[in-house]
């Protein structure tokens, strides 16, 4: 999903909002019309676009200076807040996307923080230890004035991990000394004030998107709890397809694109499931694919990758993980024969090109926008579930939320406590877009219900603090 889609996908919602007079329930029309048509041009538009080039001298010789951007979307719902990624396929317009995701995403999960995004175009893999720590100073050195605790609070993304906001947050501390620093940064190491359990959330989070609808949803769906219609759609039989399965024992298979903070986790929750039965028949990183028909040791493999960062990708490297899988092409991932694909790597991976060769019937989308425009809109038709980004990659946010709150008081939260919550908040975010999915008016996408529900707090905030006049 493109930054023009995105913003079309907004107007749509606006258009929608403007002929729903029980929005924003007012008795001049026209004014109320006026209001909502403002709302749109301001969430469809950034508040700031800083671009700068970052100076590393190389080990090697020589120096470059590498593009970085901290984009800084709407801060209606709160202070800024968004990853900065560390990555070659990093773009203005791509980091733009992605804040504009972010002030989507916080407002549906209700969290007090609006959206932006960092990028810097470097991949981590070609630098030293020694440069990557210059890259991050430099980055905090760049950006200062735009960061801070109460401003705008970056936290990691692809290709950044809590070893790089300790040392940015290092950084940070000494540009202002006698200030409050532990906040301006989320998704550090437990020893820096991180958050306990921050680095599984989006993963625990993301495969919670689609097991609370097979399960938790679903069930009171079935035994009739909640007073709901007889509408059906071609997505809650595709679901309930799923669950028929786990009703006969049978495993639901799952693959997994990307095995990093978000795939790995999400893979080692479908793995170690003891309420629903799953097997991992095949996942990948940027090299390989490694499948077996019976499934795949992720305990194993998620050992291996702790340490290497990467799968294994060669008989040798198997051997020494100790697990049994073939090795494929990078891409086998997207098209082989499964139930669940939760896409966690990166942006535009289910396209035209293969869109039609998908076989998996849910979606998850662990990663930001890794199904364009064209695939999203066939696949739905198809009667593919397909659960958005800004639904269930959630979990991150979630949790640098509690450790933010954790670094204003001085305290330090239990990891059961920190995920307990997490789950308990997403359930009912999950709740909230299922609901209004399956039974409200009908013909819309779960994707375009998320935003709805997004939009709505956003423009209610916004004639809230008088910004439409
Ligand atoms: P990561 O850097 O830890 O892992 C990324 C994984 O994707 C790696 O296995 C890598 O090999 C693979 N990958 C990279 N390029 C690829 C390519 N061209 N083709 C196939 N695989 C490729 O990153 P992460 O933190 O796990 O983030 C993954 C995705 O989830 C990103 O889109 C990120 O924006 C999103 N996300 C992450 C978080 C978080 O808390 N980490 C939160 C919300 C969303």
């Amino acid at each position: 999903m493109d930054k023009g889609r995105t913003q079309e996908l907004i107007q749509e919602v606006i258009d929608s909002l403007l002929t729903d007079n029980s929005f924003l329930n007012m008795k001049d029309q026209p004014k109320r019309e006026e209001i909502v048509q403002s709302a749109g041009e301001i969430l469809k538009t950034t508040d700031k676009i800083i671009k700068s080039y970052i100076r590393v001298s190389r080990e090697n010789g020589g120096i470059e200076r590498i593009p970085a951007f901290r984009v800084q979307h709407n801060n209606i719902s709160g202070f800024y807040k968004g990853g900065i990624r560390f990555s070659e396929n990093v773009s203005e317009e791509e980091v733009e996307n992605m804040a504009i995701l972010m002030t989507l995403k916080n407002a549906l999960h209700g969290l007090p923080f609006g959206g932006a995004k960092g990028g810097v175009f470097v991949s981590p893999r070609k630098y030293s230890e020694r440069e990557l720590n210059l890259i991050s100073k430099k980055y905090v050195q760049r950006f200062t004035p735009e960061i801070g605790p109460t401003y705008d609070i970056p936290a990691p993304d692809m290709g950044t991990d809590e070893r790089i906001m300790d040392w940015m947050v290092g950084e940070y501390k000494t540009i202002h000394p006698g200030q409050s620093y532990s906040g301006a940064f989320t998704g550090k190491s437990e020893e820096m004030g991180g958050a306990k359990g921050r680095r599984e959330s989006t993963g625990i989070g993301t495969f919670l998107s689609y097991t609370y609808l097979l399960t938790e949803w679903l069930k009171a769906y079935t035994n009739g709890e909640r007073d709901l219609n007889s509408k059906r759609s071609s997505q809650l039989e595709t679901i309930q397809r799923l669950r028929d399965k786990h009703a006969s024992s049978e495993a639901i298979k799952v693959n997994v694109q990307g095995f990093g903070n978000v795939g790995s986790v999400a893979a080692l929750e479908a793995y170690w499931d003891e309420n629903v039965k799953h097997e991992v028949l095949a996942v990948s990183d940027q090299f390989v694919t490694l499948y077996h028909p019976e499934g795949l040791n992720i305990e194993k493999l998620n050992q291996y990758a702790r340490e290497s960062h990467e799968l294994p990708k060669t008989e040798a490297e198997l051997a020494v993980a100790d697990v049994e899988a073939e090795i494929l092409d990078a891409k086998a991932v997207l098209t082989m024969e499964t139930d669940v694909l939760v896409l966690a790597a990166i942006e535009d991976q289910i396209t035209e090109e293969n869109m039609k060769a998908v076989k998996a019937d849910v979606l998850v989308e662990g990663a930001n926008a890794p199904i364009n425009v064209a695939a999203d809109r066939y696949m739905q038709k198809e009667g593919k579930m397909i659960i958005p980004d800004i639904l269930a990659n959630a979990g991150g946010v979630h949790v640098s939320y509690l450790e933010w709150k954790q670094s204003r008081v001085t305290e330090v939260y239990d990891k059961d406590k920190v995920l307990e919550e997490m789950a308990a908040q997403m359930r009912s975010a999950f709740q909230k877009v299922y609901d209004e999915y399956f039974y409200g008016l009908g013909g819309h996408t779960v994707r375009f219900i998320c935003y709805k529900q997004a939009i709505e707090r956003l423009v209610t905030l916004m004639y809230r603090h008088g910004k439409l006049y």
